[in-house]
């Protein structure tokens, strides 16, 4: 068997690369390791319930009439209607720190502008130079890392407000220890705080279905339940692949959206990344009866919080680190109508903390129950109490996310180190997804379509 473009992984970029591709050319086939699409971002079923892995919302939002937005752009490139999205606008989100400091921000830039006007005079015309800055900032462009932290502090004189600015940001899109790359930061300064955040009107399921649908009808191919254990290669071109049943593959291009030290692995490479730090998560889902619970806002959609006297945003030393987080309340986007009720947690964990308890099976499935509980607690001081509402729970760890999508550590954000033009070196292999340096799901979609534009269509 021979497959002229051959991606590697069914997750979001992988399906937009696979998409791209097959409007020009149906012989593409995506190899998924897992028996469902999605990775990071697909669900799961408990109890017969749908538990969403990892969506809160969709960055970038744009108004249908604004062509140049990423958005718009990518939903160009898929010929994928907006239609299909279904969208919802958040209603408002928050930063908290210490349960005094608040920020709001919405899908209007207007908001956060006027909160720190409000909230941070001194701050109020560097937080202005910071947008003209960026405004004509090229994130794009290849160039050393860059310290975010270092470059708000430069423009903003209150420490809090910096620290403010880049929780939701490192939370959303930080592979990086209390940093982030300027780019990056760039990046997920529009998608969240400039362009905002929505969510589709049903499961990312439905949302899965469609793009899936919408591949097949345009003839390209995949196979589930298809994990490559190798890469075949001369050294300078990739001739073929080799999967775990023992099968091998033919092949004339292939785009990896593994990651990059898991793709390098599968070429019998070193890893790139070396004893670099990886950032973990745990994410606990806990879904309620909503006649139960009167006290959660109705008014907040996500809300960033830190509790400590200053936010780090490490891999902690303890399985868990509660002092900061994520919630989100999936059912407060506007006009969703939402008849059941969930809220979310993330917090930042420790991959090395879990994996040490993995062993005894007893000890990390009490350890499962005592994050889900002392998670609760820390967003009942947020959001009100929400406990006796609670029909089902489910925690996932870092280990999780390992064993479901292969990223090394589960480390949802990848690799430190990013290979911004996708090139490992070959002829005809590219890397798009996370360890390209887009992240999120539009992201990780905008990824594998300019990595398809710029170094696959040509090549045919
Ligand atoms: C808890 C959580 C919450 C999140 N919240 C949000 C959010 O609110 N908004 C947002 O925009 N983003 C969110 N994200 C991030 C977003 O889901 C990801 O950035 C995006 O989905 C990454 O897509 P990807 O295609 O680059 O990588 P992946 O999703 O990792 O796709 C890679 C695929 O490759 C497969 N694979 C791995 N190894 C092999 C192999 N050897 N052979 C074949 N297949 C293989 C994996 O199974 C996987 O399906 C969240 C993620 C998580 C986990």
């Amino acid at each position: 068997m021979k497959v002229p473009f051959l991606v590697i992984g069914g997750g979001l970029s992988g399906l937009a690369a696979a998409i791209r591709f097959a409007r020009f050319n149906p012989e593409v086939l995506i190899l998924e390791k897992h028996t469902r699409i999605g990775g990071l971002n697909s669900y799961f079923y408990r109890n017969n319930r749908i538990f969403e892995t990892g969506l809160h919302a969709i960055t970038n939002y744009a108004e249908a009439g604004d062509r140049k937005a990423p958005l718009n752009r990518l939903l160009r490139q898929l010929k994928f209607s907006r239609d299909h999205l279904d969208i919802h606008q958040q209603i408002c989100s928050e930063i908290v720190f210490r349960g005094a400091e608040r920020l709001l921000f919405s899908n209007d830039f207007q908001l956060i502008t006027e909160q720190i006007a409000t909230k941070f005079p001194h701050s109020s015309d560097g937080f202005g130079r910071l947008v003209t800055l960026l405004d004509s900032f090229d994130p794009f462009r290849i160039a050393p890392f860059r310290s975010a932290r270092q470059f708000l502090a430069d423009i903003l004189p209150d420490r809090l407000l910096v620290d403010m600015l880049l929780c939701p940001l490192m939370f959303y899109g930080s592979s990086i220890e209390d940093d982030m790359d300027l780019s990056q930061f760039a990046i997920m300064f529009r998608s969240i705080f400039q362009e905002g955040m929505f969510r589709p009107g049903e499961t990312i399921k439905i949302l899965l279905d469609r793009l899936l649908d919408h591949y097949r009808n345009l003839g390209g191919s995949i196979r589930t339940g298809a994990e490559v254990r190798e890469i075949l290669h001369d050294g300078r071109k990739v001739h073929g692949v080799v999967l775990t049943s023992g099968e091998t593959i033919d092949c004339g291009v292939v785009l990896s959206t593994i990651g990059l030290d898991e793709t390098l692995a599968l070429l019998h490479r070193p890893p790139l990344s070396g004893d670099t730090i990886r950032l973990g998560f745990v994410e606990t889902i806990y879904q309620l009866q909503a006649s139960r619970c009167p006290a959660l806002p109705a008014d907040r959609t996500i809300i960033f919080f830190n509790n400590a006297d200053s936010f780090h945003y490490r891999r902690p030393d303890q399985p868990v680190d509660f002092s900061s987080g994520v919630i989100c309340l999936p059912m407060n986007f506007a006009g969703l109508g939402a008849t059941s009720k969930e809220v979310r947690s993330t917090h930042l964990a420790s991959y090395d903390q879990w994996q040490a308890r993995a062993a005894d099976r007893r000890a990390y499935a009490s350890l499962k129950v005592q994050t889900a509980e002392r998670s609760r607690m820390v967003l009942e001081d947020i959001v009100g109490d929400f406990g006796q509402a609670i029909v089902f729970q489910d925690t996932f760890t870092p280990l999780t996310i390992e064993r479901y999508t292969a990223k090394k550590e589960g480390a949802i954000y990848g690799n430190p180190q990013k290979i911004k033009d996708g090139d490992l070196g070959y002829d005809n292999l590219f890397l798009a997804g996370t360890d390209q340096g887009f992240l999120g799901i539009v992201g990780s979609m905008l990824s594998g379509v300019s990595m398809v534009n710029q170094h696959i269509l040509n090549k045919f």
